[in-house]
């Protein structure tokens, strides 16, 4: 039987680094103590691996984002995740990113490399048919692997990772059309924060500072840059310009968050881009029928996977939001006697797609077994009386103990809870 739910004991030693962490939620520490992921020096540094657990909360997390982006007109692709030298020479990634790339393979005379954004491969897709302006925006998302060559002694848990899972998408539109696909994905920002819990701490206009990491095309960078500040300005967010942090392909909007010791990093971003279109000799058919250049906004809802669960954890200190949660529910039978009762309750509840665990008198008292899944949001204690009734008595992860009800009841509350992806445990019940 999986021990998900139970907050084991942290049994990887701590390092010098974890020692020197006051804060009580840094995700690494925690991560591992709830058997959310983990690393081995034998697959390498910055390459954590998922547990069931870890999976259980990303995969609630990639299924959120694929929903929302489908309800707001995405369309999902799949693109390797190793491409030529040649396309990142083009998209301007060789000359100017290259530092942060593995270096290439040699592979029957081709240099192939691990890709460090997706976004070449999504403008060779784009690429790949003829467009109409009747299909712009044409908006083409991925939750795809990408790779970044960080030095070793940077890395830690995922917040500095080599293998990354990015939340990413590229819109291709026309100039007019710009400022109100940023501003669509910047709601899209919002609502999903909101969904998880968590706060922007401010936002951030990044533009380019003093170095040559940049390509040159003073011309773009002053349009894109003013499409961006006229989206800010209009979405009436409070903002900092900050030089030197623009890609260097353009301009972009980034949604600053801060982990448990108070540093800050970008989650999210939205971003314009001249430059990969020309690069890529993009095109579509305006209604004059002549050939147009499309304009590419690259924006992420929350960034990488690996960042975003990290910030979770850190956040809520593993007590996720039940749309989330490893296991939403646990039943605890009081007896052996409700074990049927609470078996045939787990399968009530598997059925409908919730994530549950039976935890029997063969772990301990009910009190101990109450306290092991003290970050499980939902906790059914079956009684004799609840297993006569067809009721149970739920008590919530925030101390809430609700009056036993049909358990049909509080399956279809809980289902909508979760499917309205609510932060809220259970709404107006009240204590018992
Ligand atoms: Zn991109």
């Amino acid at each position: 039987m999986p021990r998900g739910f139970v907050m084991g004991p942290v049994t990887c030693p701590a390092t010098s680094e974890e020692t020197a962490m006051t804060t009580v939620h840094d995700h690494r520490r925690l991560g591992r103590g709830l058997n959310l992921f983990d690393t081995d020096p034998l697959i390498g540094a910055g390459l954590p691996y998922w547990l069931p657990d870890g999976a259980a909360v990303r995969h609630a997390l990639e299924e959120y984002i694929r929903s929302a982006e489908r309800r707001a007109g995405y369309q999902h692709v799949y693109s390797p995740v190793l491409g030529k030298r040649e396309l990142y020479e083009i998209s301007g990634h060789w000359a100017h990113y290259s530092d942060d790339m593995f270096p290439p393979m040699d592979i029957s005379g081709e240099q192939v490399v691990l890709r460090p954004s997706l976004c070449p491969h999504h403008a060779v897709i784009y690429r790949s048919r003829p467009h109409s302006h009747r299909e712009l925006p044409l908006r083409m998302a991925e939750l795809g692997g990408m790779y970044r060559s960080e030095l070793s002694g940077v890395l830690g848990g995922l917040t500095r990772v080599r293998a990354i899972q990015l939340n990413d998408a590229h819109i291709f539109c026309t100039l007019d059309q710009v400022a109100e696909e940023a501003q669509a994905a910047l709601e899209m920002i919002r609502r999903a924060y909101e969904a998880l819990g968590i706060t922007a701490t401010r936002y951030r206009l990044s533009l380019p500072g003093p170095g040559g990491k940049y390509v040159a095309a003073p011309d773009k960078w002053q349009r894109s840059t003013a499409l961006l500040t006229e989206v800010l300005d209009r979405s009436g967010l409070p903002y900092e310009e900050a030089r030197g942090e623009a890609a260097f392909y353009g301009p972009k909007i980034d949604v600053q968050v801060t982990d448990g010791a108070g540093r800050e990093s970008t989650l999210s971003t939205v971003q314009v881009d001249f430059h990969q279109p020309e690069r890529f000799d993009l095109r579509y058919i305006g209604a004059d029928g002549a050939r147009h250049r499309p304009v590419m906004v690259h924006r992420s809802i929350i960034g990488s996977v690996e960042r975003a669960v990290a910030h979770l954890i850190e956040r809520h200190g593993g007590a996720f939001p039940a749309w989330i949660a490893p296991t939403q529910l646990v039943v605890l039978p009081v007896s052996d006697a409700q074990s049927p009762h609470a078996e045939a309750l787990a399968e009530r509840c598997a059925d409908l797609g919730l994530r549950v665990e039976t935890a029997g008198p063969e772990r301990g008292s009910l009190g101990a077994r109450i306290r092991q899944a003290r970050l499980v949001p939902y906790q059914a204690v079956i009684g004799a009386a609840e297993a006569a009734g067809d009721l149970v008595a739920l008590r919530l992860r925030d101390g809430r103990r609700l009056d036993p009800q049909p358990v049909s009841d509080a399956l279809a509350h809980i289902r909508a809870l979760i499917d309205a992806h609510s932060t809220e445990l259970w709404g107006g019940a009240t204590r018992s």
